[in-house]
C-alpha cells in the first residue's frame, strides 16, 4: 500500500513525499481512511509506530475546507506533555508546508501574552496541554464550540498525570458532532470508560500490542548493589563497556532527584551528558532535547514523564538506570531504541530490591529479560546485609548515609572503591579478620581507593580549588570534610572537662 491509496490530498501527499516516507505505517494505513472520512477512531499504538502522522495528515486534508474564526479553533489536540505538543506543532509545520495553517501551541512555561495573540487571529489547529488550555478558557480567551475535530494523545500518559478529569471537562466544552481521534498506547479500565463516555462507533485500530517490547532490541539485565553510588559506578561501567557502539542513550531515572544527581556525576566523570526533567524551564528542556537530536549530547538523562513520546530517532541504547515501578514504563522507555527497524540496546540496573518490579515486568512482556553478567544471586553481599546481620561485638547496625556508617560500612565502601580500583584482592571478605584487622584494612584500602580516586579524578574532572582539607565521595570527587582548613580559632580552644 502506497500513501496515494489513502486518500489524502495532494498537497498533503508531496509533504509526505517531500519527507522521504513511501509507504504508511501499520496505524497509518489503518486509521487515516476512517479518519478522513470523519469517523471517531480508537488507535492502540505507542509512540514510535508513526501513530502521530496518522491524525495530523487527515487533519490537513480536512482543514482545506474551510477557515478559522478568532478565539475559535477548529482543531484541538491534546497532549500530555509540552514536548510532545512542540512536536506534533512541528509535524503538522512539515506536513503542512504546502498549506497556509494558523497553528497555536498552548503550553505551560511561556508567557499567556503571545499564545492569546496566535488565538486572536483564529487558530486552524490549536495544540495544547490540558491545564494551559483550560487556564486560557477560563480568561475568556477560547472558545471551543468551533471544533470540529478533537484528538486526544497519549491519553494513558494523561490518566498516570492526573489529567483525566480536565480532559473530561474538555470535552464537555466541545459540541458532540465533532469527530474524536484518540490514541492510547495501553488501554487502562480508566481509559476504556473514557473512550465509552467520548467516542460515537469509534473504529478501534491495533497496531501491536502494548505490553511488547520490539524484537529488535537486545534487553539485558545488570546486577548491583541498591546505592546510588553502587548503581553510577555499574552505570559508568555499561557505558565504557559498550565503547563505540554505544552511538547516543537515554538514561531513564525513576524520579527527577535522580535526573540531577545522576547528570551531575556523570558530567563530572567528563561524560557528554544533558538532562530532561518536569522541573526544567521550557527553553532548558527544548535546548536540551535539540542538542541531544543534533548529536551533541551523547547522553540524556530523563525522567518518565519528561520522555515520554518524545520522537528521537535512531538511540541506539536505552539505560534503565532504576527499574520502573509501572511496567509499562518499561515498554514505553524500551521502545526509545530499536525504532523504525533498527537494532538497538538496553541494559536496566536491578538491585535485590526491584525484584518485584522485574517480575511484573516479565509478566507483562511475556518473557524472561537476560542477565549482563550473572543475576542478583551472584552479587557480593552489600553492606546493608552486612549491617542487618546480627551483629558481633560493638558497632550498631542501623542503615543510613554512609556519612554515619559503621566501620564495616566504611569498609564495605572502600572494599568497592578499591575494587573499582583494581584493587579487589586486597579486600578480602570481612568474616575472615577480627575487627582490629578489619579496621586497619578499611584505612589501608580507603587510602588506597581514595589516591585511585584522585588519578581518576585528574584524568576525567576538571581541578576544583578548595582551600580546605578534602577527601572523596562516591564518584570521585572532593568534598570538604568539616571545617577543613578553616577551622576557627575558638574551636581549637582546649575544653574543659
Ligand atoms: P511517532 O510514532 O509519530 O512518534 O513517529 C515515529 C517516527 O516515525 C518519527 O520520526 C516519524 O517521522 C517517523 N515516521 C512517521 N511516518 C513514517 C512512515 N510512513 N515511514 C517511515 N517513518 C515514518
Amino acid at each position: 500500500m502506497s500513501f496515494s491509496d489513502l486518500g489524502l490530498s495532494p498537497k498533503v501527499l508531496s509533504a509526505v513525499n517531500d519527507a522521504g516516507y513511501t509507504q504508511p505505517t501499520p496505524i497509518q494505513a489503518g486509521a487515516i481512511p476512517h479518519a478522513l472520512q470523519g469517523k471517531d477512531v480508537l488507535g492502540i499504538a505507542q509512540t514510535g509506530t508513526g501513530k502521530t502522522a496518522a491524525f495530523v495528515l487527515p487533519m490537513i486534508t480536512r482543514l482545506e475546507k474551510g477557515r478559522a474564526r478568532a478565539r475559535m479553533p477548529r482543531t484541538l489536540i491534546l497532549e500530555p506533555t509540552r514536548e510532545l505538543a512542540a512536536q506534533v506543532e512541528e509535524n503538522f509545520t512539515r506536513y503542512g508546508k504546502n498549506h497556509k495553517l494558523n497553528i497555536a501551541l498552548l503550553i505551560g512555561g511561556v508567557s499567556f501574552d503571545d499564545q492569546e495573540r496566535k488565538l486572536e487571529r483564529g487558530a486552524d489547529v490549536l495544540i495544547a496541554t490540558p491545564g494551559r488550555l483550560l487556564d486560557h478558557f477560563e480568561r475568556g480567551k477560547l472558545l471551543l464550540t468551533g471544533v470540529e475535530i478533537l484528538v486526544i494523545d497519549e491519553a494513558d500518559r494523561m490518566l498516570d498525570m492526573g489529567f483525566i478529569p480536565d480532559i473530561e471537562r474538555i470535552c464537555k466544552l466541545i459540541p458532540f458532532t465533532r469527530q474524536t481521534l484518540f490514541f492510547s498506547a495501553t488501554m487502562p479500565p480508566e481509559i476504556t470508560k473514557l473512550t465509552e463516555q467520548f467516542l460515537h462507533a469509534p473504529v478501534r485500530i491495533e497496531v501491536a500490542k502494548a505490553s511488547s517490547t520490539a524484537s529488535t532490541v537486545t534487553q539485558r539485565l545488570v546486577k548491583s548493589g541498591s546505592k546510588p553510588w553502587e548503581k553510577r559506578a555499574v552505570l559508568r561501567q555499561l557505558i565504557r563497556e559498550e565503547g563505540e557502539s554505544l552511538k547516543n542513550a537515554i538514561i531513564f531515572c525513576n524520579r527527577k532527584v535522580e535526573v540531577s544527581e545522576l547528570f551531575r556525576s556523570l558530567v563530572k566523570h567528563d561524560f557528554n551528558a544533558g538532562a530532561l526533567h518536569g522541573d526544567m524551564d521550557q527553553r532548558a528542556r527544548m535546548t536540551m532535547l535539540s542538542n541531544f537530536r543534533d548529536g551533541k549530547l551523547k547522553l540524556l538523562v530523563a525522567s518518565d514523564v519528561a520522555a515520554r513520546g518524545l520522537d528521537i530517532p535512531d538511540v541506539s541504547h536505552v539505560f534503565n538506570y532504576d527499574v520502573p515501578i509501572h511496567s509499562e514504563d518499561y515498554v514505553h522507555r524500551i521502545g526509545r531504541t530499536g525504532r523504525a527497524g533498527r537494532s538497538g540496546k538496553s541494559f536496566t540496573i536491578v538491585t535485590r530490591s526491584d525484584t518485584k518490579y522485574l517480575d511484573a515486568i516479565e509478566k507483562l512482556i511475556g518473557q524472561k529479560i537476560e542477565w549482563h553478567d550473572g543475576d542478583l544471586s551472584t552479587l557480593a553481599p552489600s553492606e546493608d546485609e552486612e549491617a542487618d546481620r546480627p551483629h558481633r561485638g560493638r558497632g550498631s547496625s542501623r542503615r543510613g548515609s554512609h556519612k554515619d556508617e559503621t566501620g564495616k560500612g566504611r569498609k564495605a565502601r572502600a572494599e568497592h572503591k578499591a575494587a573499582e580500583a583494581g584493587e579487589a584482592e586486597s579486600a578480602a571478605p570481612a568474616s575472615e579478620r577480627s575487627d582490629r584487622q578489619e579496621r586497619k584494612d578499611a584505612i589501608r584500602t580507603g587510602n588506597a581507593a581514595r589516591k585511585a580516586d584522585e588519578a581518576d579524578n585528574a584524568k576525567h574532572s576538571k581541578p576544583r580549588r578548595t582551600g580546605r582539607s578534602t577527601q572523596s565521595d562516591d564518584d570521585g570527587d572532593k568534598v570538604t570534610v568539616g571545617f577543613g582548613d578553616d577551622v576557627p580559632a575558638f574551636m581549637k580552644i582546649p575544653a574543659k572537662v
